[in-house]
């Protein structure tokens, strides 16, 4: 059955030019939205917006999420923000500001329209988490002074706008905390683990492991992460916080170095790098409340979506 409903909307998807923004606008298009994306280009790449013009019903407006927008649309998918430690960390002021008046900006819109708005929250919420695995009702474990609170804090902090906007004003909100999520159209160079081991491999250079590569995560293709996004902001079900949204499949930062090598039959020995600040040991999502409430589970193994996120880097390297 499909997520979507029959009426033809209009939607804002701040930060469209990102990596979700991309895949989350060809999502909505390819199933009769008129989508409005609006992105800065601070971490998003113009190359998405050129594909995306592909379709009719797209528009690009090249404008920051800090400044005060006036648009009619139905639905807003709130993704403004550079969301790997190397970007949110290069001017962690910006990205502190741009989570906050952000939020606000998306907020103050949803009123004016009575439309829907969906936060683009994170499992960084969670800090370095003491609960294992993480469930929506653990309030985390972050530093607030470190070099990720800015991201961190800054989410948490668009979190509570969001909360109190619709305790105070009654705005229609849904908010996920999202996981780690890989695929194509991630930026090579934008240093995370998944970018970084797979254009190490592909180019036969050593493969970075931070700290000992003890270290948990658990990856969800960009394709399943998009359809949790949409099933959450169209559902009708009753939801009193944020989800989870994330593949519970968790695995240690030494294994995925190893089936990158594989997948890639790469050359390419590992070295060990120093272990960045507040960097999290563990992570893994409770899916629960999104398996009950949404019907959604991630379907994509980490083989298929590897092998896919492999094609498109080795496209990316030839061109
Ligand atoms: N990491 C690594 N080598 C790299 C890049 C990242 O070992 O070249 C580690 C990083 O220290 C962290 C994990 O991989 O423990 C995931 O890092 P990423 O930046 O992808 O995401 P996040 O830390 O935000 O979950």
């Amino acid at each position: 059955m499909s997520i979507f409903s029959a009426s033809k909307k209009k939607v804002l998807v701040t930060g469209g030019a990102g990596f979700l923004g991309f895949h989350l606008c060809k999502k909505l298009l390819e199933n009769g939205y008129d989508v409005l994306a609006i992105d800065n280009l601070f971490s998003g790449y113009r190359n998405n917006i050129i594909e995306l013009q592909k379709f009719s019903s797209f528009e690009f407006v090249r404008m920051d999420v800090k400044s005060k927008m006036n648009f009619k649309v139905d639905i807003i998918f709130n993704l403004a923000c550079p969301a790997s430690p190397v970007h949110y960390q290069k001017d962690p002021v910006e990205t502190l500001t741009t989570c906050i008046q952000g939020a606000i900006n998306v907020l103050d819109l949803a009123n004016k329209n009575n439309s829907i708005v969906f936060q683009a929250s994170t499992s960084e919420v969670y800090g370095d988490p003491k609960v294992h695995p993480q469930t929506e009702i653990y309030w985390g474990n972050v530093n607030p002074i470190g070099h990720r609170a800015c991201y961190d804090e800054g989410k948490r902090c668009a979190e509570t706008l969001f909360f109190d906007y619709q305790r105070q004003y009654k705005t229609k909100i849904k908010v996920a905390r999202i996981f780690n999520t890989y695929g194509p159209r991630m930026s090579l160079d934008d240093g995370r683990v998944i970018s970084n081991f797979i254009s190490q491999a592909l180019e036969n250079k050593e493969i970075t492991i931070y700290g000992n590569g003890e270290q948990t995560r658990s990856f969800c293709y960009v394709d399943d992460l998009v359809s949790g996004i949409i099933k959450l902001t169209l559902s009708e079900a009753e939801l009193s916080g944020p989800v989870n949204l994330g593949n519970p499949d968790e695995m240690k930062i030494i294994q995925i170095a190893k089936k990158i090598i594989q997948l890639t039959k790469s050359k390419s020995n590992i070295t060990y790098q120093s272990l960045p600040m507040d960097d999290p040991v563990q992570r893994n999502p409770d899916i629960t409340l999104a398996k009950n409430k949404l019907s959604w589970i991630p379907k994509t193994s980490l083989d298929t979506g590897l092998i896919k996120t492999i094609d498109f880097f080795k496209s990316v390297i030839n061109n």
